[in-house]
């Protein structure tokens, strides 16, 4: 009985028939998928992208280079060295991260006591070279100039969610 049943389904195609109804169907409801990369989804204000140093309002750095990022950071792929600034405070001198090494765990954003470093919403920093992506204190604070308007945003929705 269910060979002829399905010799009859064979025959008439309806299987054929089903799966072009599924495909009608489809046609006419909201899409699932986005046309990457004209289309972004949705990012979490957590996410954890590539770094960046930010600055106070005033243009001033607020990393205080008190280097808890770089104990914490468990791939050891941060290196900091500190001098006096000429107000007295301790700035860095010289902030590397080595991308390569990095694992995007996030401790160096969730110990610094200045919301100095943090993980952007950038994910579209990927390189040819090795080299491309070992990160100076230059290019972590210009990606700080860059995102700064979303960092904040993010941190505050972040602080919102507790
Ligand atoms: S995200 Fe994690 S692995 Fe990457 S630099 Fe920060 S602490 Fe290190
Ligand atoms: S980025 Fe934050 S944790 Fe790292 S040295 Fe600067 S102030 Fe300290």
């Amino acid at each position: 009985m269910n060979l002829l049943k399905r010799r009859w389904k064979y025959w008439l195609g309806l299987d054929l028939l089903s799966g072009l109804a599924l495909t009608f169907r489809y046609m006419f409801r909201p899409k699932v998928t986005i046309n990457y990369p004209y289309e972004k989804g949705r990012i979490s204000p957590r996410f954890r992208g590539e770094h960046a140093l930010r600055r106070y309002a005033d243009g001033s750095e607020r990393c205080i280079a008190c280097k808890l990022c770089e104990a914490v950071c468990p791939a050891l792929a941060i290196t900091i060295e500190a001098a006096p600034a000429a107000d007295g405070s301790r700035c860095t001198t010289r902030y590397d991260i080595d991308m390569t090494k990095c694992i995007n765990c996030g401790l160096c954003q969730e110990v610094c006591p200045v919301e100095a470093i943090v993980e952007g919403p950038n994910f579209e920093y990927s390189t040819l070279t090795h080299e491309e992506l070992l990160y100076t204190k230059e290019r972590l604070l210009a990606n700080g100039d860059r995102w700064e308007s979303v960092l904040a945003a993010n941190l505050a929705a972040d602080r919102r969610k507790g």
